[in-house]
């Protein structure tokens, strides 16, 4: 691919799922990687920093990141601490993409500091960000005239149907597919005994494990409504999901005229990663091409939301507006810590999701400091409801 060296790139959660295989294309495209940012996985930082010698390195853990800056004294990379550190990554002026895989809603505040530099593009894996403060982030876009490309595989999906599209007015509804998750079919009460490692194993997609237990309660496909209404400006009602399981359609977009345009693939993140860095451009991938005959057939169904409300409570965050999204995000980012302790149930996940969301005030406009105290007071409550 030409033009690389304008595509030098800013790796946040470099250490997660999302970031080992931005890495993968990274090398596989010949990427220069300036920026590497984790939490505490100093071990496998260090690696990727002896590969790609960045020129700086965020360690949001204090005290590992002092460890990583003895381990990687005889290299040229700087390290950085803390959540400033992560802000520093963010921004710093030698990378033009800045690919946010952090893992929650502590990627809200690097997303609009990067944005803000006017100078970058956003490669968006850490959907937390957009449900919680997507007018901030939106608006901030638009104001430095930032692009924001996504790389959840259904988001990336609707981007590329949508380069087929001049008149963005034409297209009527987004139909937005979902695996259904490991408990597809089940009821509540066959759910009620569920343990952590059963909702850690996904059908199709391996990936970190928050993202994992918010694909079997359904919460990941009730993000993913929400950030699709702001990626693409579109309201609830306009978004509709349908439970495809073998998650080869990654999602498609109904015109006007009832053509509806699908992207296809193998489901191998590296392919919507990829073209969030190459976009415009399209370029060679590692990633298995798809052989319609190994698929044979395709199964398409309706979401049960009795069962998994947790989309439905994001459908309700969604026409409320406000902070009610960044309520229900803030909610199970708590409860599913919880859960993967052994503290709550399954189903109590949906619960206090739905509670959480439902007592946050309405409002019509917020700003940061209100994103971040309404996500406090709704893990809070989840807190508190387990020490009763
Ligand atoms: P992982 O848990 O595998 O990785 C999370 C990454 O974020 C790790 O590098 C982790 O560092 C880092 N991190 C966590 N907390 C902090 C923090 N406070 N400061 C700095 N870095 C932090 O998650 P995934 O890669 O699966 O998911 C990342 C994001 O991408 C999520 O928002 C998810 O919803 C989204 N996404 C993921 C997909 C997937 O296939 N995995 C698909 C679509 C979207 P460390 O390793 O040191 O803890
Ligand atoms: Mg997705």
């Amino acid at each position: 691919m030409n033009g690389n060296e304008n595509k030098r790139l800013a790796l946040l959660g470099s250490t997660g799922s999302i970031g080992v295989q931005s890495c993968d294309v990274a090398r596989s495209l010949g990427l220069p990687v300036t920026v590497l940012a984790a939490k505490s996985n100093i071990k496998l930082l260090e690696e990727q920093i002896r590969e790609f010698s960045p020129k700086l390195a965020a360690v949001t853990d204090e005290k590992k990141a002092k460890e990583l800056k003895i381990a990687v004294a005889d290299t040229a990379t700087k390290v950085v601490s803390g959540h400033e550190g992560l802000i520093e990554a963010a921004v710093y002026s030698e990378s033009d993409i800045v690919l946010n895989s952090v893992v929650g809603m502590i990627g809200l505040e690097p997303t609009l500091a990067a944005i803000k530099t006017g100078k970058k593009r956003i490669a968006l894996a850490n959907k937390e960000t957009i449900v919680a403060g997507g007018m901030l982030v939106t608006e901030a876009a638009r104001t430095h005239g930032t692009e924001i490309i996504p790389v959840d595989s259904e988001h990336s999906a609707i981007f590329q149907c949508l380069q087929g599209v001049p008149d963005k007015s034409a297209v009527k509804k987004i139909i937005l597919t979902a695996s259904g998750g490991p408990f597809f079919g089940m009821k509540r009460e066959q759910l009620a005994e569920i343990t952590p490692a059963e909702a850690l194993k996904h059908p199709n997609w391996s990936m970190g494990a928050k993202i994992t237990i918010d694909s079997s309660t359904l919460m990941n496909k009730g993000l993913e409504v929400i950030e699709a209404a702001w990626l693409f400006s579109k309201k609830a009602e306009e978004i509709e999901v349908v439970v495809h399981r073998e998650s080869i359609i990654h999602s498609a977009i109904e015109l006007i005229d009832n053509a509806v345009i699908a992207q296809l693939g193998t489901p191998d993140m590296r392919i919507p990663i990829q073209y969030a860095i190459s976009y415009p451009a399209r370029a060679v991938s590692p990633a298995k091409p798809l052989n319609l005959f190994d698929v044979g057939r395709m199964t398409f169904f309706p979401p049960d939301e009795d069962t998994f409300t947790c989309l439905r409570t994001c459908k309700r965050a969604l026409s409320r507006g406000g902070l009610a999204p960044a309520a229900a995000n803030g909610a199970n980012e708590a409860a599913v810590g919880l859960f993967l302790e052994g503290k709550i149930s399954f189903l109590q996940i949906g619960d206090m999701v739905g509670a959480a969301m439902e007592n946050q005030p309405d409002v019509s406009s917020y700003t940061l400091a209100d994103v971040l105290a309404a996500d406090t007071a709704a893990r809070e409550y989840v807190l508190s409801t387990v020490k009763k």
